[in-house]
């Protein structure tokens, strides 16, 4: 976390940037990506890089109007990765109940070397982030948010483990330290009236799992407007009662004492009630998100996609019982 660091911690910026490294550093924050381009825009684009490119014209191809900006709810995806929003939201992003949300993403491991193209060398960090960063500029643009990028350092950089056997060790010990730090940083994202979405950690991916944590301590500060979104690829391979379990699972351990803070600090033992708020996923949003995400979907991920499709799968938010906004039940089929 020194000055040199590539991915400036708190930085704003929207679809306008460029793509070069001078972007990533800036500090910009200005138009809302769906200002400048479209969905459709990016898919013509041919690309990540092409489809963020700032001269292209800006164009308003939304059939239905949304509300003005001021108007719209306020809401904050807490990705741990490059990728993890529109991988698990998208469909409710294009077209579904978060289309009429003001979205801001923050993603909590901006500083990454991996990609399914190279090996993940230390030395591979700055470029891959830089990379990844431009990757997300085309996706926010598609999918219609602002997005923050943290410096946190993700799983593999910052402890060079490669095995997938370790990486999605659901019984590996979380990293305390690194655990009260998130809950520091990320219970700032309350204060602006945003409803704040978590992953739920399905898949077991350590730094998921150490996020969905992070959302289940500040749970247990107060539920109203807190949720959590369900991790893809990882849910669409799961058994739905293996899922359904997860889920749930995650009021039962925020009522637990929390023992970095006060004994206060509970919440009622309570039932997380789901939310679609997504119409069936379709071949459309997974174009998008293959356009948007070249370093990343491998074919794990389409075999993600192809059970999604094959199952009509809709996109869902846990909340604890009567926390759910009334306009993020709308869901998916306006
Ligand atoms: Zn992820």
């Amino acid at each position: 976390m020194t000055g040199s660091d590539p991915l400036d911690a708190g930085a704003e910026s929207s679809a306008d940037d460029g793509l070069s490294a001078d972007d990533v550093l800036s500090a910009d924050d200005g138009l809302y990506a769906d200002d400048v381009l479209s969905a459709d825009d990016v898919l013509s684009a041919g690309g990540a890089v092409q489809g963020a490119s700032p001269e292209r014209p800006a164009r308003s191809s939304d059939p239905e109007r949304r509300p003005p900006r001021v108007d719209r709810p306020r809401v904050t995806i807490v990705s741990p990765h490059f990728d993890d929003a529109p991988l698990s939201l998208g469909q409710s992003l294009l077209d579904g109940a978060l289309r009429g949300a003001r979205v801001r993403v923050v993603v909590v491991f901006g500083r990454t070397n991996f990609t399914r193209w190279f090996h993940p060398t230390r030395g591979r960090a700055v470029p891959t982030s830089i990379w990844r960063r431009s990757e997300e500029l085309a996706a926010q643009a598609a999918f219609h948010y602002r997005v923050r990028t943290a410096r946190w350092e993700e799983l593999v950089l910052r402890t060079g483990e490669l095995d997938p056997a370790t990486l999605l060790d659901p019984n590996a010990p979380l990293d305390q330290h690194l655990l009260d730090g998130l809950v520091t940083w990320l219970r700032r994202l309350r204060g602006d009236g945003s409803t704040v979405l978590f992953p739920g950690g399905l898949g077991d991916h350590m730094d998921h799992r150490l996020v969905a944590a992070a959302g289940r301590r500040l749970m247990a500060e107060h539920p109203d407007r807190l949720g959590f979104y369900e991790d893809r690829p990882y849910a669409s391979l799961l058994e739905q009662s293996t899922l359904t379990a997860a889920m749930v699972a995650l009021a039962a351990e925020s009522a637990e004492p929390d023992a970095s803070t006060s004994a206060s600090s509970t919440v009622p033992l309570t039932s997380m009630v789901p939310t679609e708020v997504s119409g069936p996923v379709t071949v459309r949003l997974h174009t998008l998100l293959q356009r948007c995400y070249p370093s990343q979907i491998d074919d794990l991920f389409r075999s993600a996609m192809d059970r999604d499709l094959a199952a009509g799968a809709r996109e869902r938010v846990w909340f604890a019982a009567g926390e759910c906004p009334s306009w993020l039940r709308r869901g998916g089929d306006g």
